[in-house]
């Protein structure tokens, strides 16, 4: 298997196309996807063990623009361009569902100089500062003069979190209430609408890839891969 994925990487960067090896990716396409500043960076881990050294990249401390992250976020600094544009995607959709935008991204951590842990020949994204993980969003009250939705539960119009581990999965009525599936529904169009931006990551993992019940992982790894 290994062996075979070091046959793979040497034939793509032969050809001067980053290499995939993580199960289940997609190469990308240069005719459709924009080249990212990491993409020559070598993803390979010879060492498979042991101390690790992650390439140095230029870092930057990111705030948010469009919305904030409670603190700042250290990221590679072309990352921080694509967090943007996530950010005006998840303000987007939760002023669709919601009526408003939320005040806080919750995160469970970017820059990280770590192996992918179930492919340990791979540096993770977040060794390159080139990953986040999202684990959900802190709502404000509705204010006087911003208009709920429709569909909205009345009582989505005081503060709230809303977050992966709890609200992906709703139950269906009787047992789901109709906050839950607001929540779940809200998480579940916020992927789509960046699965159908996808300038913006290209990988996406979620609930439904193994060790992410509590959050999303987007990246831009040179390669594609969506499991939500
Ligand atoms: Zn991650």
């Amino acid at each position: 298997m290994v062996g075979w994925a070091v046959v793979w990487a040497l034939g793509w960067m032969a050809l001067g196309v980053p290499p995939v090896l993580h199960e289940g990716a997609q190469p990308l396409d240069p005719s459709k996807d924009a080249p990212f500043g990491l993409d020559a960076v070598p993803r390979w881990v010879p060492e498979a063990k042991g101390p690790l050294r992650c390439p140095k990249v230029e870092l930057v401390s990111w705030h948010g623009r469009a919305l904030k992250y409670g603190g700042s976020v250290r990221v590679y600094k072309g990352f921080a361009e694509q967090l943007a544009l996530f950010e005006e995607v998840a303000r987007d959709v939760a002023i669709e569902v919601y009526g408003r935008a939320p005040s806080r991204i919750l995160h469970m951590g970017t820059l990280n100089c770590r192996r992918i842990r179930t492919w340990p020949h791979l540096l993770s994204e977040h060794g390159l500062g080139n990953g986040i993980d999202i684990a959900g969003f802190v709502l404000p009250p509705l204010k006087r003069g911003q208009e709920a939705p429709a569909a909205l539960p009345a009582q989505l119009k005081k503060g709230f979190e809303v977050n992966v581990k709890q609200h992906w999965q709703a139950a269906q009525p009787p047992q789901g209430d109709a906050r839950a599936q607001t929540h779940a529904r809200f998480l579940r169009r916020l992927t789509q609408a960046l699965v159908e931006r996808p300038g913006i990551f290209r990988v996406l993992l979620g609930p439904a890839y193994p060790g992410h019940h509590d959050h999303f992982h987007f990246d831009c790894a040179p390669w594609r891969l969506v499991t939500l």
